[in-house]
């Protein structure tokens, strides 16, 4: 296959050796950074004040958190992430805390990302062939019926 640019929408004919011969459409991406022209001016509107609010922020509904930025300021893709091909416009663009920033990122992004991987996986038939319980029928043992746990031959 051709290297692909970002941002180039393409499908595949169901023969491609990538998904296991599935018909599928895909969207080839890369994390959209912010520039610093749309830090600056994310900065400014927030008045130097983190403008993370809401629920994704760990807040109550309406409320911003408005902790001051003087010493660090971050930069997140909201609302739209930036895992989820969020653009790195201004509009996409909030100014917040540390604080604001690691408790999106550990409550809604990673597991949003986990969340597609997982669904992904599932529609890709791509699972873990991991041994749950070492006398289950992929361990390396078994239990007989009189309670006798030997190891399973060739094991
Ligand atoms: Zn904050």
């Amino acid at each position: 296959m051709a290297a692909l640019q970002c941002g180039t929408a393409f499908s595949c004919s169901g023969r491609c050796p990538a998904t296991a011969g599935s018909r599928h459409r895909r969207f080839v991406m890369k994390r959209a950074e912010f520039s610093r022209a749309v830090k600056r001016t994310a900065f400014e509107r927030s008045c130097g004040f983190c403008e993370a609010m809401g629920k994704v922020y760990g807040l109550g509904v309406g409320v911003r958190c408005n902790a001051p930025l003087m010493h660090r300021v971050e930069f997140d893709h909201y609302p739209i992430a930036a895992a989820a091909g969020g653009p790195g416009t201004l509009e996409n663009c909030v100014a917040v805390c540390r604080t604001c920033h690691r408790w999106k990122t550990g409550h809604v992004d990673l597991p949003m990302m986990a969340k597609h991987k997982r669904v992904r996986d599932r529609y890709l038939g791509i699972k873990d062939d991991w041994i749950s319980f070492p006398t289950n029928r992929k361990g390396p043992w078994k239990r007989a019926l009189n309670g006798v746990t030997t190891r399973r031959p060739g094991q």
